[in-house]
């Protein structure tokens, strides 16, 4: 499949985020010892033409290392998403990113907005102080796919390659095609300007989930404590115990959700799993997700605990959030 761009003048939005597209170190020559988030969107831009038919628009919605991202700025970047996308000649939406919580953000943009035009998210492996910057040929290949009129959902777009934010891992510390979808694998890639599609785009759904882009920011600071804890060899319920202590004692942020990084499919230290259950008999809302990078976990008629299915435990957590949201409303 080759999906044609649309003929009439549209636009496209490029929200910034910061990330290492936007970092900056004191030589070309190195790669790592920068500072993300430095550059701002609008010069991200600079050198980078439009296709023919098409205009960028740039705003900067945050400037922050990824690595600190939080529930906030999602809502805040969901809001802009929504903004723009029903503008009736924006064609889809590209936000820069850093690569480190990429996934987190584009499966909470995915499970918000489910949009049926294309939010694109994209990113660096390298600063744009480098000899040799990865970040402007993946802006360009991004906003080809934000560009393409058939596109719809939220997908990752890195090194040519096209994900969807429901499989979508960074799974490389330093390589500049650092992401990869496990068993689903890519939507497509985009060669020279052209989407070549391998499989559908990300669903879309109308309305989307509006609630949180209505919420006041007394309600998003508000977003509930769903913490992460991983099973492995030796693992005990200690953390669970004092999580639950601190909950007992009236904290003002009390744990609400606990995701567990399960072992295989979906296995858990009889030591952490007992302490989960207790937390689950408190009315903490827990599940399991695997520690694996491929598959899904397969239920079994004896499961105490609820399991998320394919989700990795970052997403886990955040459509565990969403859930709790919901349940609060
Ligand atoms: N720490 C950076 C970030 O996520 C890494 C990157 O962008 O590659 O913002």
């Amino acid at each position: 499949m080759v999906d044609s761009l649309s003929s009439s003048l549209r636009r496209v939005v490029v929200l910034g985020t910061g990330g290492t597209i936007a970092g900056r170190a004191a030589s070309g020559g190195d790669n790592i010892g920068y500072t993300a988030g430095q550059v701002g969107v609008a010069d991200l831009l600079g050198g980078i033409d439009a296709p023919e038919g098409l205009v960028l628009v740039a705003e900067q919605v945050a400037q922050l290392d990824s690595k600190d991202m939080d529930f906030g700025v999602w809502v805040q970047l969901a809001r802009r998403c929504a903004f723009w996308l029903a503008e009736a000649d924006v064609a889809g939406v590209v936000i820069t990113h850093g690569t480190d919580t990429l996934e987190e953000t584009a499966f909470f943009l995915q499970a918000v907005l489910a949009p049926d035009k294309p939010v694109v998210l994209t990113c660096a492996m390298r600063p744009a102080t480098s000899l040799s910057p990865d970040g402007p040929q993946n802006v360009r290949d991004a906003i080809a796919v934000a560009a393409t009129s058939s596109a719809q959902g939220v997908t990752v777009v890195c090194a040519g390659v096209i994900h969807s934010a429901m499989d979508v891992q960074k799974v490389h510390t330093y390589r500049q095609d650092a992401f990869a979808s496990g068993d689903a694998g890519p939507v497509g890639y985009v060669e020279e300007g052209a989407v070549r599609r391998l499989r559908d785009w990300p669903r879309s759904q109308a309305g989307g989930n509006s609630r949180i882009l209505e919420a006041d920011e007394k309600a998003i600071a508000l977003s509930p404590r769903v913490e992460i804890l991983t099973s492995h060899a030796g693992a005990s319920g200690a953390i669970v115990d004092l999580l639950l202590q601190e909950r007992a004692a009236g904290c003002a942020d009390p744990m609400r959700g606990l995701v567990l990084a399960a072992t295989g499919n979906g296995t858990v230290h009889h030591a952490l799993e007992a302490a989960a259950l207790r937390a689950q008999d408190a009315g903490v809302a827990v599940l399991r997700a695997t520690r694996c990078t491929s598959g899904r976990i397969l239920p079994r008629p004896d499961d105490k605990l609820r399991n998320a299915g394919a989700l990795t435990p970052v997403k886990a957590r955040i459509a565990l959030m969403l859930e709790l949201i919901g349940k609060a409303a």
